[in-house]
């Protein structure tokens, strides 16, 4: 049984409308540090009608962009019927990692954490409607609550080979052999204590846990959640992308803040920072100085 996620509403002429908008951000119009006045003359050129001013669209985006933590008027939410199961499966999800350790949840595969659910009482297995939801969330198009980056995992079981990662005991995460361990190598020479690796490779469990536990802290709102993490899926965490942060700095460096630190100015200079979601970026995420773009 597939279950019904997203309520009907978004389907009538408002979200033809946005969708339409949202093909112009995929084609690529949006860019960093583009104004949204400079915008609007550009984006003018795809109006596909008089009526319909796409400059509110843009600007709407923009706000939400800069506003990633609050509820907007369109948010889609998590429907009411399906709200005890999208409770159990977060709650499960968080079991499971306490079970495993924090360091092994990042790379689990999905096939993996169900056989494991069914050894472990104190997880307990996944019903037929958890992983039906899960089913159905990471197949879905996640244009339709906002967010419009590339999928980067294909497949449900797709899941990260041991053999190309490595275990960073310290830092508590994985890393990619090859180019993302090399680079994380060069900026800790370069740069030294001061950087620290804050989140290497998230394969599907951990992305489904970070993605829905941020819904659920916002009452079930995906679109809310989809601004500041990637949905299950759709994470470049997947492929060798990574986070830094400043030493010390704890939670903040997933902030703003993390821009007025030494680690950050440090990187800049030395041309590290290269990022996946930069400021107005055309994604549907909020700025992210700390993302570290390798693929
Ligand atoms: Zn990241």
């Amino acid at each position: 049984m597939i279950l019904k996620l997203l309520s009907s509403a978004h389907l009538n002429d408002k979200y033809v409308k946005r969708r339409d908008f949202l093909k112009i951000l995929v084609m690529g119009v949006l860019g960093s540090g583009v104004t949204s006045e400079a915008l609007a003359k550009k984006i003018t050129v795809f109006t596909a009608s008089k009526t319909d001013p796409i400059d509110d669209h843009i600007r709407d985006y923009l706000y939400k962009m800069k506003h990633f933590d609050t509820t907007h008027r369109d948010d889609i939410i998590i429907e009411k019927n399906v709200y005890h199961t999208f409770k159990s499966t977060v709650k499960r999800l968080i079991r499971l990692q306490e079970l495993v350790g924090h360091g092994n949840f990042h790379i689990l595969g999905f096939d993996d954490a169900i056989k494991l659910t069914r050894y472990y009482p104190e997880v307990g297995k996944f019903t037929r409607k958890e992983l039906d939801f899960m089913e159905e969330l990471f197949y879905r198009d996640a244009t339709q609550y906002g967010f419009l980056g590339e999928k980067t995992l294909l497949r449900l079981s797709d899941r990260i080979k041991k053999g190309e990662v490595m275990y960073l005991s310290r830092q508590g995460n994985y890393l990619y052999r090859g180019r993302s361990y090399e680079t994380y190598n060069k900026i800790k020479q370069q740069v030294g204590k001061t950087v620290t690796l804050t989140s290497g490779v998230r394969g599907i469990m951990k992305q489904f846990l970070l993605f829905l536990n941020k819904a659920y802290k916002n009452e079930g709102n995906l679109s809310l959640a989809s601004r500041s993490l990637a949905p299950p899926g759709y994470s470049f965490h997947a492929n060798g992308d990574f986070d830094v942060g400043q030493a010390g700095f704890g939670a903040l460096n997933f902030t703003d803040r993390f821009t007025t630190t030494d680690a950050y100015h440090i990187l800049c200079d030395l041309g590290y920072l290269k990022l996946r979601y930069e400021r107005d970026n055309r994604y549907g995420v909020r700025f992210e100085p700390w993302h570290i773009r390798i693929t």
